[in-house]
Parts: structure tokens; C-alpha cells; sequence
């Protein structure tokens, strides 16, 4: 019997019989793509702009990863976004894009209705009018400023000197100085009492990197508005996608078992429904979350500081449960359906037309240690659970509810993971998971600045190009 190693050799051999139309293929110079979400799909289309031979394998039986939009089970006029929804008007790469494809646009939460926020066992409705007496122990200046007003100075405060640098591709030097502390370490440091630091951050998770949600926070404050893809974000990996297709340049159901390189060429060692192949380049592009392709790389020849990056690179939890409402009877309240909120349930947005009477989505986002709980839960134990926290958030919810949609993104075989996670310290993984080794490139949103973006995606899959072309 053939072993693998055998098998890698005999079929690279076959793959590189000297024909003369694969010396002028080559001449191209061939990139294989693992990996067929945003950053795959567009190095891949921004190669073949360029001219080289580009070929996308992807393991799943379509394009965009962690950009999945969900129709079946709902209204005919409801989607929902289990990764990607929000794109910020500050994220040019992912909207020049949009504009390219001839994508329509809707504002992400358009209305200007009143959130809520649930800590203890109260609602409370915030953002609009004077700020709830909260039910804590705030010093008095605390409770001058509130819950906006102490984002304002302690979160949004320190970044006043990094706005210039909101457009940069590098994570900023003072970001990276703040890399030692947890949120909750951050803020005591600026004298926040443990209740204010409670209402400031309702839910999220203190332990980690108080410069990872700077970084985020950075984003947000250049951010005027949010947009959405008219009738679901998956149209712009499906874009893409359809242009590589028509090229015959994406393989789906192609899952990657092995990437190695020599000294004159890089391969992807792969299953399908044919058996294995190995598909070999000039380069790779590893667009794949590290979560997933931690024992991919024995043959790639990678240095020790890349080993443990791959090795060590952690991804939150997220899990996402939608529930479609029979009508958005929390609109008629002045309430726009979104909460921070203390419970399981973190986080409500709400998705659905303008007309209140009309069916619409509440959708809790769970990440982190919340989403460890529900994962722990079988399905209708998850969705029971979100009920009844919708429910103490937007009394009326038992009633109104007819189907729910669930993702979690652990579970997914495909990600092992939501988002990038850095916690102290892990910021300056960024840089190493980004840079290249030898004949093999590195894309995907943990390698970007943008992590945890579309934005994120697509930055890394064009200096990847860059780094080809140079
Ligand atoms: C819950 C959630 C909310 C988000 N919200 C937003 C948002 O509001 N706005 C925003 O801009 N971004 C958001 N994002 C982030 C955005 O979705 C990602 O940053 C981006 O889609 C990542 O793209 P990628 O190409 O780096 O990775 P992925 O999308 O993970 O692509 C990797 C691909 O590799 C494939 N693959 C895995 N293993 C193999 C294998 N062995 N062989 C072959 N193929 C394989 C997978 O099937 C997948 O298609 C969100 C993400 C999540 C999960």
C-alpha cells in the first residue's frame, strides 16, 4: 500500500509531467488557494486580475465561511446573518467590493428607537433621555457621567491620540503597550469602582485584552453607521465566487488535509469525492482559521514562532439564535429590539422590516464563557433558554414567537470557532500569523488588524497579493 508520503510524491510527479501547455501555464506562476471564505475568494479573484493561475479549494459545497446567511425555516421575507452582518461605513475594502458587484445597501439599524439594557433583574431604557438611576454603588461622579458618559471617557477617552491611525493596516505601537491588561485591569487603573466597570461593559467578558476591544473601540469611533447587504450579506462571497466559477477556478467539497513546500514549489494535499489529490503551485495561500489547520503544516517546513502561533491562536465561542417574532411588538414601545443584558442571552439585535406589524427577527449574539453554557445545552434547551431571556428583556416575546434558527460556531467542524481571540500579551500575534514563510502565504481575518471583520478578510487576502506580486 501506498503511504502518504509515497502518494505525495507519486501524484506531484504526475501533476508536473513535462507537457508544454504546463510550461506555459507555469509561466503564469499558479497559486493554490486553501480555503474558499472572503480572504480565499479574494486573493484568488484579485490574482487573476493580475494573471496568475489561481485555483480556490474549499472543503464545504459553497463559498464564504463565516459569511452564511439563513433563509429556510423563516418568512420568506426574513434572513439571518449567522456571522457577518454589520458593515461599518469606515470599511472601504469591504464596500468597494459591494460597489463593485452592484450590491444593494440597507442601513443596519436604521430607526432611531431606544435600546435597553437589563442588569439584575431590571430593564432599563438607554441611550434616550436622562440616564436611568441605576440600582449600583457609583461614586457621584459616576453616576454624573452614566453609563454613555463613562464609555465616553474611559473607553473612548485613551484613543483620542490613535484616530489618525484608524485607517493604518498595523495594529498601533500604543495599543500594543496596553496589551497587558485585561478590560477589567484597564479600567480599574483609571479608577472605575467595580459596579461602574459592571454597567459599563453589561455582559462582556472583563479577562480579556483590554487592547483588543480598544482596537474595536478604535473601529467604532470613525464609525458614523452600518450597512447591510438587501437581502443577505452571503451575495458577496456568492459574488466572488461566481466569477472564480465561471473561470473554473473553485473547487468545493475539496477538504485539505496536508500543505507542504520544497525548494522549487508548495502543494495541498486534499480529499474529495474522487479520493485524494495533491495540487501543486509555485505558492500557497493558507486562508484557513488556525482553529482548523493546527495539524496541517508538517511538510511545511515553518519556523518554530509560526508553529506556536498556529498552535497557541485561540477563537471565541459564539453561538447565534434567532427567533422569529409574529410581529416587532417592541417598536410601538419606542424600543428598537436591541439589549446589553446581564443574562445568557448577552446581547439582542433585532432584523426585520420597517412596519411593526410585519414578522421580524430577535436575535441573541452570545460570545465567550455564555456561549460555552449553550453549547453545553441540547438545541431545544438553547432555544428555550433564549425565550425565556428574551422574554425578561422584551416582555411579550413568549407570546410572539413562532420558529427559531440556531448557529454555533464551535460546533461547526468547518471553523472550531467565531472569531479570533487575543487575550494579554496575544496581540502581537497578528504580525507572525500574517507573515509568510517561504512559498507559503498567510490570509484570513486572525492575520489583519480588522480581525473579526469582513474587512479583516479581504486587507489580508490583498497583502497577500502584494507580498505574490512583489
Ligand atoms: C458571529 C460572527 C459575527 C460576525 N460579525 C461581523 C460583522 O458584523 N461584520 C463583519 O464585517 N464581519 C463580521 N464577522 C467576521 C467575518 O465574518 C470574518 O472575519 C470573515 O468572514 C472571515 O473570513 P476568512 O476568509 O478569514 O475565514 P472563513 O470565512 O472562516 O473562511 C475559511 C474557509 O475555509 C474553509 N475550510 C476550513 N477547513 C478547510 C479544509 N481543511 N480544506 C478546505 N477548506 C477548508 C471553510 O469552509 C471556510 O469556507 C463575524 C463573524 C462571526 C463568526
Amino acid at each position: 500500500m501506498m503511504n502518504r508520503r509515497n502518494f505525495l510524491a507519486a501524484a506531484a510527479a504526475a501533476a508536473f509531467a513535462p507537457a508544454p501547455f504546463l510550461r506555459a501555464v507555469e509561466a503564469k506562476r499558479r497559486v493554490v488557494i486553501v480555503g474558499g471564505g472572503l480572504a480565499g475568494l479574494s486573493c484568488a479573484y484579485e490574482l487573476r486580475k493580475l494573471g496568475f493561475e489561481a485555483i480556490v479549494l474549499e472543503g464545504q459545497g459553497r463559498p464564504g465561511g463565516r459569511v452564511q446567511t439563513l433563509r429556510e425555516g423563516l418568512d420568506p421575507g426574513l434572513s439571518a446573518e449567522t456571522g457577518a452582518t454589520r458593515i461599518p461605513d469606515t470599511h472601504l475594502m469591504t464596500l468597494a467590493y459591494v460597489r463593485e458587484f452592484g450590491l444593494p445597501l440597507e442601513p443596519f439599524k436604521g430607526d432611531d428607537l431606544a435600546d435597553v439594557v437589563h442588569l439584575r433583574g431590571q430593564n432599563y431604557v438607554a441611550g434616550h433621555g436622562p440616564e436611568p438611576d441605576w440600582p449600583l454603588q457609583l461614586t457621584p461622579e459616576e453616576r454624573r457621567l452614566g453609563r454613555a458618559g463613562m464609555a465616553k471617557r474611559y473607553l473612548a477617552g485613551p484613543l483620542e491620540q490613535l484616530k489618525g491611525s484608524g485607517s493604518s493596516p498595523i495594529v498601533p505601537r500604543p495599543l500594543l503597550e496596553l496589551d497587558h491588561y485585561t478590560l477589567r485591569q484597564f479600567l480599574e487603573k483609571q479608577g472605575l469602582s467595580t459596579d461602574a466597570i459592571e454597567l459599563v461593559l453589561v455582559g462582556a467578558d472583563t479577562s480579556l485584552s483590554a487592547a483588543l476591544l480598544l482596537l474595536v473601540e478604535l473601529n467604532e469611533q470613525v464609525t458614523s453607521g452600518y450597512f447591510h447587504i438587501r437581502g443577505g450579506n452571503d451575495q458577496l462571497p456568492g459574488a466572488l465566487a461566481k466569477q472564480l466559477e465561471m473561470g473554473g477556478a473553485i473547487r468545493y467539497g475539496c477538504r485539505v488535509t496536508s500543505i507542504g513546500q520544497d525548494d522549487s514549489s508548495a502543494w495541498a494535499l486534499m480529499e474529495h469525492a474522487g479520493g485524494q489529490e495533491a495540487v501543486r503551485g509555485d505558492y500557497v495561500v493558507s486562508a484557513l482559521p488556525f482553529s482548523v489547520a493546527r495539524n496541517l503544516f508538517a511538510e511545511a517546513r515553518l519556523s518554530a514562532e509560526k508553529q506556536r502561533v498556529i498552535r497557541e491562536q485561540k477563537y471565541f465561542p459564539v453561538d447565534k439564535i434567532f427567533l422569529q417574532m409574529q410581529k416587532q411588538f417592541w417598536k410601538p414601545k419606542g424600543q428598537s429590539g436591541f439589549a446589553n443584558t446581564d443574562l445568557i442571552s448577552e446581547r439582542f439585535w433585532s432584523l426585520g422590516p420597517e412596519s411593526s406589524e410585519e414578522r421580524g427577527l430577535l436575535l441573541s449574539y452570545v460570545i465567550g464563557g455564555n456561549a460555552v453554557k449553550l453549547d453545553a445545552m441540547d438545541l431545544q434547551s438553547r432555544v428555550q433558554q433564549t425565550i425565556a431571556d428574551a422574554e425578561a428583556v422584551f416582555p411579550g416575546a413568549r407570546e410572539h414567537f413562532e420558529a427559531a434558527r440556531a448557529k454555533s460556531w464551535s460546533e461547526d467542524p468547518w471553523q472550531r470557532g467565531g472569531l479570533s481571540r487575543f487575550d494579554p500579551g496575544e496581540l502581537s500575534f497578528i504580525p507572525v500569523n500574517a507573515r509568510r514563510e517561504g512559498r507559503i502565504f498567510f490570509a484570513g481575518e486572525h492575520t489583519s488588524r480588522w480581525n473579526g471583520w469582513m474587512q479583516g478578510a479581504i486587507e489580508s487576502a490583498h497583502r497577500v497579493v502584494n507580498e505574490i506580486n512583489a
